[in-house]
């Protein structure tokens, strides 16, 4: 793989203000739905059985049964990475109208911007875009410069975490693109289970997928993808906190180089 620049966007995208309902307080995800759904013993209880079912289930039977199960508080969100790809094009084919969204930090590549626009084009699904409170200019301004630099843990928490929490509110269930593969962490993922920090079901149709899986299925299906994966960004984030990778070192070394910091805190 070649190692040529990622693009940052050529202007920097103007972000909404917060609105009154972009507080954390109050009911969280599932709980906040009206009905809400609770973690029950009964839920727990058929989340359990039902992950246990749909463990020889196939990507689709399980986002099948999720959106059945949940829509149309079914939802996903994505950072148009190779695994969100394949989902996304599942969707398209199982429910179409099921709403993905992306966190957009002010800080992504060019690149991810106009995958979303592919994304538009080849299946009609437009990606929404969920925004901070504050655009970058205002952040910056506010921290006395990129936060990234000198704390990425609070940058991810103000400009994903936060916004995360806030749109997973009112939802009961959500897929997530993690593969057990990927991390001890992850290797411990059910198929569908209760999500603690956002407070809703969360539906891994991946987890026993490998990433070899992915990308035949990117390749037989023709599936669109960051051109970045082909520059040498096995995974792509934001551009200050992502560098493309040498041969040999791990896929995710790439992300926040020179912390001690490998994900940002969606998943752990
Ligand atoms: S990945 Fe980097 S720039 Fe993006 S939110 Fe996290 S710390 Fe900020």
């Amino acid at each position: 793989m070649t190692s040529q620049p990622a693009t940052r966007p050529a202007e920097k995208i103007s972000l909404p203000l917060a609105t009154a309902d972009a507080t954390d307080d109050g009911p969280q995800g599932a709980l906040a739905a009206d009905p809400p759904l609770e973690p029950t013993e009964e839920l727990l209880a058929e989340l359990a059985h039902q992950s246990e079912r749909l463990e020889e289930a196939t990507p689709q039977e399980i986002l099948r049964w999720a959106v059945e199960r949940f829509a149309p508080r079914f939802s996903m969100a994505t950072a148009f990475g190779p695994e969100g790809m394949t989902i996304i094009h599942m969707l398209s084919e199982i429910a179409p109208e099921t709403p993905i969204f992306n966190l957009e930090t002010g800080y992504q590549f060019q690149e991810t911007h106009d995958l979303r626009e592919r994304v538009k084009e080849r299946y009609g699904i437009e990606v929404e875009y969920k925004y901070p409170e504050l655009t970058v200019e205002q952040y910056e301004a506010a921290n006395g410069g990129p936060v990234y630099k000198s704390n990425p843990n609070q940058c991810c928490f103000d400009r994903k975490l936060k916004v995360l929490h806030r749109a997973a509110r009112g939802l009961y269930a959500w897929a997530s693109a993690i593969r057990r593969d990927q991390s001890p962490d992850r290797a411990k993922a059910p198929i569908v289970g209760w999500d603690h920090k956002f407070q809703l079901v969360k539906v891994s149709p991946l987890a026993n997928w490998t990433k070899k899986d992915v990308w035949s299925l990117i390749t037989k299906e023709d599936i669109p993808y960051n051109p970045l994966h082909d520059r040498g960004y096995p995974s792509v984030g934001c551009w200050p906190c992502t560098r493309a990778v040498l041969a040999g070192e791990d896929e995710r070394a790439g992300r926040w180089s020179g912390f001690q910091k490998t994900e940002c805190g969606l998943h752990d």
